[in-house]
């Protein structure tokens, strides 16, 4: 049985109301949303260190949001009775001394809602249940608009295995994990990934017969050729200049913490950074060994071949992983949203073809 828990909530009027004890920082600090014909998209997430003397428990979440005139246009909550996870990463309760990911309960907005203002209101327990912490903050999002005019970087039947969605596993990069501490990771580089591959009309993506019915996992030791995508050519998504290559890694879907210590990057495994010179850049990542055809500052067009998809680095199978991000490097970077143009949507019978379109999980893509 669960004790039952009285709320007294004070609404603070306070941009950003602190608790000695606990505290609550956005992340990214600067937040983006994306926006598709029906929804908007938030793309951030809370970390909340404890630094109460006794373990906590997160009860309870928030929100109002708020029209440019700070006129109220939604209000919604969480808590331990309607969602008993409060998508916390790995283990309640929250350990004094250590921080932890929140990851955002509330990602999508239909676009009648005006986000100008998101009021969040956090309330803890110890986990003794004596003590309650109350914690308060705004966020203001902003809506994104990519700079760079970009297209897909793979051609034909493509599936989006994972993108950038709340559930995916790039939005759920847990770097608090003692493992990205040691490396120095202290922020989502991944936040807005893609990982392509290439499928057929059934949206099969190995053409082999899998060990088991599961065909994307290391563990059926399958074979990198039997994907349609291993080898197929990758294209500069848009204009820019070539700033980083690797092109010699194995592709055998590995990466050691050496390599990593060695370089930043080296989860990419064989990878091409683009500089579009607008504050985006373009990743490449996991491309296979020997594939590469540009050089470290030569200057590339849209649609340009810069290499092959392959399986190198931390790769469970031959995909590609794209992103736009801010910056070079893999601990001090952010993702960028990315939309693209010049591609068709794949929905059944029919194709939608799209400019400045917003992909994600699970959508087929087609593109010449
Ligand atoms: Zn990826």
């Amino acid at each position: 049985m669960k004790k039952h828990l009285i709320l007294i909530l004070t609404l603070s009027q306070s941009l950003w109301s602190q608790n000695n004890n606990i505290t609550i920082s956005v992340k990214p600090e600067k937040v983006y949303y994306e926006k598709d014909q029906s929804n908007q998209y938030l793309n951030f997430d809370f970390l909340i260190e404890n630094k109460s003397s006794s373990n906590i428990i997160l009860n309870t979440v928030e929100i109002a949001v708020y029209d440019q005139n700070n006129k109220l246009a939604r209000r919604d909550l969480v808590n331990l009775y309607s969602r008993e996870s409060l998508e916390l990463s790995g283990a309640k309760p929250i350990e004094s001394g250590k921080g932890k990911l929140f990851f955002n309960p509330f990602p999508i907005f239909t676009n009648v809602i005006p986000l100008n203002k998101i009021h969040y209101e956090f309330s803890f327990n110890s986990e003794d249940w004596k003590e309650n912490y109350f914690v308060s903050l705004d966020v203001f999002p902003e809506l994104y608009k990519t700079k760079t005019n970009l297209i897909p970087p793979v051609k034909g039947r493509v599936l989006v295995w994972n993108g950038h969605d709340s559930n995916s596993h790039h939005r759920r990069f847990d770097y608090t994990d003692p493992l990205f501490v040691k490396r120095g990771t202290t922020i989502n580089f991944q936040r807005f990934g893609y990982d392509f591959v290439v499928v057929n009309e059934e949206g099969i993506m190995y053409k082999g017969k899998p060990k088991t019915n599961i065909e994307w996992y290391d563990d059926i030791a399958d074979d990198n050729n039997d994907y349609y995508g291993f080898g197929v050519p990758i294209y500069a998504a848009g204009d820019g200049i070539v700033i980083d290559v690797r092109d010699e890694v194995a592709d055998n879907r590995q990466v050691s913490e050496e390599e990593i210590a060695k370089n930043e990057k080296a989860y990419g495994g064989n990878y091409v950074i683009i500089d579009h010179q607008n504050g985006e850049f373009s990743w490449f990542g996991h491309l296979k060994q020997g594939s590469i055809t540009v050089k470290k500052g030569q200057t590339v067009k849209q649609g340009e071949v810069i290499g092959a998809m392959g399986a190198s680095g931390g790769s469970l199978f031959p995909h590609l992983h794209y992103e736009l991000r801010n910056g070079d490097g893999a601990k001090r970077v952010e993702g960028l949203p990315s939309y693209f143009n010049n591609y068709s949507r794949v929905l059944g019978n029919k194709k939608t073809s799209m400019t400045n379109g917003l992909i994600n999980s699970g959508d087929i893509i087609e593109s010449k």
